[in-house]
């Protein structure tokens, strides 16, 4: 179902008012996680304000040490409700548990599948039997044929809102978190007809190299962006190295506006 032979067309997946997919690039900007109800309103209003469409921010986070911070959970949850109410702008987080899927798609309007959950197939089909579009990235060391069998998983459960975001793979490299693969885009654009976007904070690991590789990833043809942004990156609870600042993100998007214009 996934695959262009199947359905020629480009498919856009409505998001509220919005569209992801077709000729209009968006921002998803928001910081890693939802730290508390001031970080968040800051964060959401500042990327607002620099044109992000829709905000980002983790309740449930899929931590590698479970001693580091896990998440506001419920909490985080309500916070981005607020957000979303103060900001209009639509609200993408993560969901872990097949379990809570119903608590989490109240006030989420996209659900995001996590690298580490690219192939947990129960939470595939349990977002499946949504009606909420999906944000699935690509497995921390999934091919390209994995990462859209995953997206199969959600489309035969007649979830058809898919969009896929590469977000870098392990490679040999250690310089950079991820090997942020561009080349996937194109490969997916011609293998696939869901949308495509690109997350080069999760990619590169790295804040310097956040804003070159967000210009590539336009000029290679991906639907838009997710960006990590914080109000005070050295004190973030997760993910501070790779996360801007409002004012570099505000910065990054004003470079990208000639690239969108003249795709
Ligand atoms: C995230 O976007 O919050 C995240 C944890 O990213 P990834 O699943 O790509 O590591
Ligand atoms: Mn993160």
């Amino acid at each position: 179902l996934a695959g262009r032979d199947f359905h020629p067309e480009d498919t856009l997946v409505p998001v509220g008012e919005l569209t992801i997919g077709g000729h209009q690039v968006h921002i998803i900007a928001g910081p890693c996680a939802v730290e508390s109800r001031e970080q968040l309103l800051e964060t959401a209003m500042a990327v607002r304000e620099a044109g992000a469409t829709m905000l980002r921010g983790g309740a449930y986070k899929p931590r590698s040490s479970p001693y580091s911070f896990q998440g506001l959970a419920a909490k985080g949850l309500e916070f981005l409700a607020e957000a979303r109410e103060v900001t209009g702008l639509p609200v993408v987080t993560e969901i872990m548990d097949p379990a809570l899927v119903t608590a989490v798609a109240q006030v989420a309007d996209v659900l995001q599948i996590g690298s580490r959950n690219m192939q947990n197939f129960a939470l595939l089909q349990a977002v499946g039997r949504t009606q909420k579009p999906v944000l699935l990235k690509r497995g921390l060391s999934a091919t390209i044929e994995e990462w859209l069998l995953a997206a199969e998983y959600i489309l035969t459960e007649g979830n058809s809102q898919v969009i896929l975001c590469e977000r870098g793979i392990r490679t040999f490299e250690t310089y950079t978190r991820n090997t942020l693969d561009l080349s996937a885009v194109p490969a997916v654009k011609h293998l696939s007809h869901l949308p495509v976007i690109v997350d080069p904070s999760h990619g590169t690991g790295r804040k310097f190299m956040v804003a070159p590789m967000a210009r590539a990833a336009l000029a290679a043809g991906a639907d838009g962006l997710m960006i990590e942004v914080h109000p005070n990156p050295q004190e973030a609870l997760s993910d501070g190295p790779q996360s801007l600042t409002p004012e570099q993100f505000a910065r990054l998007v004003q470079e990208i506006r000639p690239i969108i214009a003249a795709s």
